[in-house]
């Protein structure tokens, strides 16, 4: 890994180190956010390769720039492997990530001012499904649908009840806090009933449903996008998947309306990672994460903790920390100085504000990939237990720490090899 980086240290030490840091911190820390990954050798190789110098606006045989012979090669890949993986009809792999994806669509099919009913970003859903500080709440007008409160389960009954009386243009599903199945089959019948229209945003999922493991939107949605950087496991970055009646407003969406020139290095890293996706192993690995987060689940559970929801059949969950008298933040922070990589997350219907929180969000992806199993879920439950019991006690936190440095140096982040 540091082979390739003798030209940065010449060239600007400055941001050397701050790159040797990071592998330092990402070999020495348990990443436990739910939508980080560490992508493969072979994917950070494509993304650092010599196509970062190509301008290759336009699509693979319709380019706007000559000498895109190779470009074109990688692009047709990069969306042949999409397609399989997901069974789509049509898929761009421009988009620069999962935020533009979800822009690109909006642009494609609605005009200012039309309505979307999304989810609300503190039950769950994501900046782009209508947040007022994003530009989908400063250019669409917006209506929410939220979780049950009892049983932090999606009301599938609101959100009908919210699209016949609202009437959208646009019905939002998915969600960057949500550890149940979603139920594509309902919000597809839901937007047949209101006549709107229905994108399906798979950010967090979309490699559980790579690989079978949660039930795919793509034979209900008009339009489904990912991010590829989260449970996918490629490089940063957003794709589109869509019917082929809408396939060219999306390209025409994405260029040259919302974007300029692709990010050619990147989406040769989103074919490289595409092919790794089609492996047999993936289908292990995402099973091993699904395992790892309900053993994590269950153990803070045996633990005094409230999942919200009961639990998860995905690779996240949320722990309710009201039972444990410690904010988010504090948790954040308590956990942080050992070791711990988590964030703070608002809880439905939580009292404190989103910069304070009553809630963690934890997430399996990032452990598994360095290869924890379920065993490996109860000594973090148990780390994680003993620090938010004690928080400010710095010879408790040391001894934290001394056990999370044992686990990150059996399990480094590439590979024995590495
Ligand atoms: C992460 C996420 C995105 C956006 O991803 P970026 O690549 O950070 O823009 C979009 N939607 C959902 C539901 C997400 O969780």
């Amino acid at each position: 890994m540091n082979s390739r980086l003798n030209e940065i240290q010449k060239a600007d030490p400055e941001i050397y180190e701050a790159i040797m840091g990071e592998l330092q911190r990402e070999q020495n820390k348990l990443v436990l956010i739910a939508s980080e990954n560490y992508a493969s050798p072979a994917v950070m190789e494509a993304q650092g390769s010599i196509f970062t110098n190509k301008y290759a606006e336009g699509y693979p045989n319709k380019r706007y720039y000559g000498g895109c012979e190779h470009a074109d090669v990688v692009e047709s890949l990069a969306i042949a492997r999409a397609k399989e993986i997901f069974g789509a009809e049509h898929a761009n792999v421009q988009a620069h990530s999962g935020s533009q994806a979800n822009m690109a669509v909006f642009f494609s099919v609605l005009n200012p001012g039309d309505k979307i009913l999304g989810m609300d970003l503190r039950h769950g859903g994501h900046l782009t499904h209508g947040a007022a500080v994003n530009f989908s709440g400063m250019i669409y007008e917006n209506v929410f649908y939220g979780v049950d409160k009892e049983t932090g389960y999606i009301d599938y009954g609101i959100v009908r009840e919210l699209a016949l009386r609202h009437r959208p243009k646009m019905i939002v599903a998915g969600a960057s806090a949500y550890s149940r199945i979603i139920d594509f089959k309902i919000f597809s019948e839901i937007a047949a009933e209101a006549e709107a229209m229905l994108l399906v945003d798979i950010a967090h999922i979309a490699g559980l449903i790579a690989a079978g493991l949660h039930p795919s939107p793509v034979p209900y949605a008009d339009f489904v996008t990912s991010s590829t950087h989260k449970t996918l496991r490629g490089p940063r970055g957003g794709m589109i998947m869509c019917k082929d009646k809408y396939a060219r407003a999306i390209d025409k969406a994405v260029f040259p309306a919302v974007q300029g020139g692709p990010l050619m290095h990147v989406i040769a890293a989103k074919a490289v990672a595409f092919k790794e996706v089609l492996t047999k192993g993936f289908k292990t690995y995402q099973e091993q994460i699904i395992k790892n987060a309900k053993r994590l689940s269950e153990e803070l559970k045996r633990r005094g903790y409230i999942i919200v929801s009961g639990g998860t059949d995905t690779h996240l969950m949320l722990v309710d920390l009201r039972s444990k008298d410690i904010t988010g933040k504090e948790a954040e922070e308590a956990l942080d100085r050992a070791d711990i990589t988590v964030n703070k997350n608002s809880i439905p219907y939580d009292d404190k504000p989103a910069t304070i929180t009553s809630g963690i969000r934890l997430g399996t992806p990032a452990l598994t990939t360095r290869d924890f199993k379920e065993e490996d879920m109860e000594e973090v439950a148990d780390i994680i237990d003993k620090i938010i019991t004690a928080p400010n006690q710095e010879h408790n936190l040391e001894a934290q720490r001394k056990r999370v440095r044992a686990l990150c140096k059996q399990k480094p982040i590439y590979g024995r090899q590495s």
